[in-house]
């Protein structure tokens, strides 16, 4: 069978790579199998992208299709034109798109459209907040897939509500969890004098890049003041995400203790993570890996797609006032936060998971 592999963004690389992994192994079994990495360049800035094709072992993308930039409309529909070429020259069997970013969106309607099965990686999984563009992806895109594959317990109740037969909902967890517990004797400490006073245990990491808290420059400022005030004098890195660096540079803040970078790569930053006293984040990945990194995690957001980091994992939604900030952040310092409890195949050991069920379903 013939596979194509999407990734676009940031949050797909570390959920792609263990997956082209899995196929590599097979192929070096004998098993027969083709599978082509497309790179929509959704993101294409060598921080937000080729670093972790070096970092994580992800070989070089067959096509790229340059669809980075413009509005979400325009975005969509670039990766779409050029996505759909790419599928009329290489047909597969099935395309395998990850996450919710547009490219997920994109991708699986070209394919689709083209009566190409789609797999997605991590569907299934909802906030029902709509006002973020990355639940519209969610939803399009599994309305329209074929495979599911799940991370949690939560997301196959939410397919089976949407009316998805059982034989399509396969329970596997969470591949970003198998590119981190991969890559955890890799970590290493940023270069760099303003890291270099870091020990473990005193300091946070930070990172904001939804609309809603970094596009008015006002709230962006009052939730950076919170922060400052309540981690009384440590030090926290916000590796700053090209979304909010414009605002952020307007502020002018200037605290000492505000330690403002580049993004970091994976590994430098997943060892930042791992060694922090506390995480404060709009991500949903860094949920996921605070939890099983056992790191006290933050979410500036009312709602999450991903409660079980909040049942079973570090994290706890505080929302995005930044008077709600301070006792959830005194409890960090105290050290009187909840520890991660395990969830369900989050093991490291996903996509093989994936790789095999393709693998039969497809020979
Ligand atoms: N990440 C990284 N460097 C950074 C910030 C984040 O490598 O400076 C990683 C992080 O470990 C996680 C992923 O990027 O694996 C999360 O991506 P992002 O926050 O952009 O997306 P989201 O998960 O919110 O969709």
């Amino acid at each position: 069978p013939k596979f194509t592999i999407v990734a676009g963004a940031r949050p797909n690389f570390m959920k792609i790579a263990p997956i082209i992994h899995a196929f590599q192994r097979q192929k070096k079994a004998g098993i027969e199998v083709g599978y082509r990495l497309v790179h929509t360049g959704q993101h294409y800035d060598k921080k937000m992208s080729g670093d972790f094709f070096e970092q994580l072992s992800i070989p070089e993308p067959d096509a790229n299709l340059g669809g980075g930039g413009g509005t979400q409309a325009e975005q969509t529909a670039a990766i779409m034109v050029a996505f759909e070429k790419e599928l009329m020259e290489n047909r597969p069997n099935l395309v395998i798109v990850v996450g919710d970013v547009t490219s997920t969106l994109a991708c699986s309607i070209a394919a689709k459209k083209l009566q190409i099965d789609v797999a997605h990686v991590e569907g299934g999984i909802r906030s029902g907040d709509l006002s973020m563009p990355e639940e519209i992806n969610r939803m399009v895109t599994d309305s329209i897939t074929d495979h599911f594959f799940t991370t949690s317990e939560i997301a196959n109740v939410n397919l089976r509500k949407a009316g998805v037969p059982e034989e399509r909902i396969h329970f596997v967890g969470n591949t970003m969890i198998d590119t981190l517990m991969a890559q955890l004797p890799n970590f290493r400490k940023p270069q760099g004098e303003m890291f270099n006073h870091l020990r473990p245990g005193n300091y946070f990491v930070m990172t904001m890049h939804r609309p809603a808290n970094v596009d008015q420059e006002h709230s962006l400022k009052a939730m950076i003041d919170a922060i400052l005030e309540g981690i009384g004098g440590l030090s926290i890195v916000f590796p700053v995400h090209p979304r909010t660096a414009k605002n952020l540079q307007n502020l002018g803040i200037n605290a000492a203790n505000l330690l403002l970078c580049e993004p970091l790569g994976y590994l430098e930053f997943n060892y930042l993570v791992k060694n922090a006293k506390g995480v404060i984040t709009d991500s949903g990945g860094v949920t996921e890996e605070t939890s099983v990194m056992d790191v006290p995690c933050i979410t500036l957001r009312d709602n999450t797609e991903r409660p079980e980091t909040t049942l079973l994992g570090t994290n706890e939604l505080v929302g995005t006032d930044p008077k709600k900030l301070k006792p959830y952040l005194d409890k960090i310092m105290k050290g009187e936060w909840k520890h991660y409890q395990g969830i369900p195949f989050w093991d490291g050991k996903t996509a093989d998971r994936i790789v095999d069920t393709l693998i039969k379903t497809y020979s």
